[in-house]
């Protein structure tokens, strides 16, 4: 193959990569991309019953299982609390040193319009660092790489103040067991935190068997990738002709125009492996 593609998904919480990117990252990692998560929360919210700190432990342990299940190099969590992102210049810093480390040729992350302040505040940041990533003076003790990398922004279903645009739509049709395989490595969430989250009363995972709960992820959370699919199906249909129109689950993806330029075709195919 040609030189692998690296790739930087910087999410707020340690399980919106598996989520937003999650098909995706499968499918590159499996061609030989390298692909590295980022969580900038501990995720130390996330639990209704849970204390913060062994929360916080049981996540990361969430996270690798998540990374191996979808054979992902790295899944980095930073050590901030949930709920308490803010777009100060300690996280600027910090999330532009590890975009230089890693010298990715793509970063993604949320909009800044989400309904979650930690999703807002980390898609500023990875935003703020569109440009100030290749300012010599700025971050001095991180060499800064030799290409800047492409920004894109992951799915979200906020319409104000518009929808977002599908300017990439990847299938994940073809891995959406292994993306299912990734979510039910966060037990914590998927099914504790969110049924409970949700008002479902006597949800019990303990006694529901691989089927139930594949069908119960497929249900609350696979509907979204039906959704991002409808939203880019004349992505779909460019990038795959045909089988674009009977794609049932996609991963859809905005490009941002604070980083790298890149002609519209060639953003289009980026994210394929
Ligand atoms: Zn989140």
């Amino acid at each position: 193959m040609a030189q692998p593609k690296r790739f930087l998904f910087f999410g707020a919480h340690p399980d919106d990569a598996d989520s937003l990117f999650g098909g995706t990252a499968i499918k590159l990692a499996r061609a030989g991309h390298v692909v590295k998560l980022v969580s900038v929360c501990n995720g130390d919210c996330g639990h209704h019953l849970m204390r913060r700190a062994e929360l916080a432990a049981r996540r990361y342990l969430e996270t690798q299982a998540a990374a191996a299940v979808a054979g992902i190099a790295e899944y980095q969590v930073l050590d901030n609390h949930d709920c308490e992102i803010e777009c100060n210049l300690e996280n600027r810093k910090e999330i532009i040193r590890i975009i230089r480390r890693f010298q990715p040729d793509v970063v993604i992350s949320h909009r800044a319009v989400d309904y979650h302040a930690d999703h807002r505040n980390t898609g500023q940041l990875v935003m703020d660092a569109a440009y100030l990533v290749g300012v010599p003076r700025f971050c001095e003790d991180t060499p800064i790489p030799p290409r800047a990398p492409v920004f894109a922004y992951s799915y979200d279903r906020f319409t104000d103040p518009r929808p977002i645009r599908a300017d990439a739509a990847v299938e994940i049709d073809s891995v959406m067991d292994v993306k299912l395989a990734m979510l039910n490595c966060h037990v914590s969430q998927y099914y504790e935190w969110l049924p409970f989250d949700k008002g479902f009363k006597d949800f019990n995972h303990l006694t529901m068997t691989a089927e139930q709960k594949r069908d119960w992820l497929l249900t609350h959370w696979g509907v979204r990738f039906q959704t991002a699919a409808d939203l880019g199906r004349d992505t779909l249909v460019k990038t795959y002709g045909d089988k674009g129109k009977t794609v049932k689950y996609a991963e859809i993806f905005e490009f941002s125009p604070y980083g790298r330029p890149m002609p519209a075709d060639e953003f289009r195919v980026l994210f394929e492996p």
